[in-house]
């Protein structure tokens, strides 16, 4: 898949990883257009980079619905889906206030596996129209917390071991259509999630990490993203991106 000719859908676009992978994907020539919630910043994004801002709730079947038309009318179709859309949540099964709320951690299973599933399968049916033999590539974001998520994690290592753990079956089914489907399973990286900590943390964050030690940059997992739509070859992986990290 060419990323100069290619047509792409990010969700979480308007921020972090979604944002960064927009710029890097418009940058290389190819068409964007932007899921998110969160309008502001979406719709600026999208007129920086010459692309389509779409409002979508990735939760929702009728909003990702309406967004995927949106994405059709303004591209033409669909060859490249990046997943970024995504919650970070932190919560003990038996904690100080108790246990462990059922609601938030249905939430963060809606929003970041369900919430992917969702967006990926109208996607895919799309992208089943495009002529062949290659039909389009998706790229889902795990976290390392997939592998060896910490205390407090269980809500979020469980959303994110659901999209570890579906990339084999996808890339199974959707190999009918000629569409790859990776995830890419990120360490630490400084996006606005945790560039909002006390800078100790950071540092701290960044001292954990094997080598380099900082942060991974929002682009390193851009240029990830656009490697993986570019490697024809590539299909069923989960690639960590942590600079050797392993979280204890
Ligand atoms: P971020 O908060 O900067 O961006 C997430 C974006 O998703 C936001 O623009 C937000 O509005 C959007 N979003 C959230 N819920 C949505 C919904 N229901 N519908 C539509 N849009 C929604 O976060 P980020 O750091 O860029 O994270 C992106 C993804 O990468 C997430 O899935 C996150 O879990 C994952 N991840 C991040 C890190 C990290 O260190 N930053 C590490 C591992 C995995």
């Amino acid at each position: 898949m060419e990323l100069t000719a290619a047509r792409a859908v990010v969700t979480g676009g308007a921020s972090g990883l979604g944002a960064a992978t927009a710029r890097h994907l418009a940058a290389e020539g190819a068409q964007v257009t932007l899921f998110d919630r969160d309008s502001e910043r979406g719709m600026a994004l999208a007129a920086e980079i010459g692309g389509t801002f779409a409002a979508v709730d990735v939760t929702d079947e009728a909003s990702v619905a309406s967004g995927v038309a949106q994405a059709v009318a303004a591209m033409g179709g669909i060859d490249v889906l990046v997943n970024c859309a995504g919650i970070a949540t932190g919560e003990r099964v038996v904690g100080r206030e108790g246990p462990h709320r059922l609601e938030s951690f249905a939430r963060t299973v809606a929003i970041n596996l369900t919430g992917s599933f969702n967006v990926l399968r109208l996607v895919a049916a799309e992208m089943a129209k495009n002529p062949g033999p290659e039909r389009g590539v998706i790229v889902n974001t795990a976290s390392i917390a997939a592998f060896d998520g910490q205390k407090g994690q269980a809500a979020y290592a469980a959303s994110k071991g659901g999209i570890a753990g579906m990339t084999l079956p996808l890339a199974r089914d959707l190999a009918t259509q000629g569409i790859r489907v990776c995830a890419i399973a990120p360490g630490t990286f400084a996006t606005p999630m945790l560039k909002g900590l006390p800078i100790e943390v950071q540092e701290s964050l960044a001292a954990e990490v094997t080598f380099p030690k900082r942060l991974g940059e929002p682009e390193e997992y851009a240029r990830l993203a656009g490697f993986i739509v570019s490697c024809g070859y590539l299909n069923g992986e989960v690639i960590r991106l942590d600079g050797a990290l392993r979280m204890r």
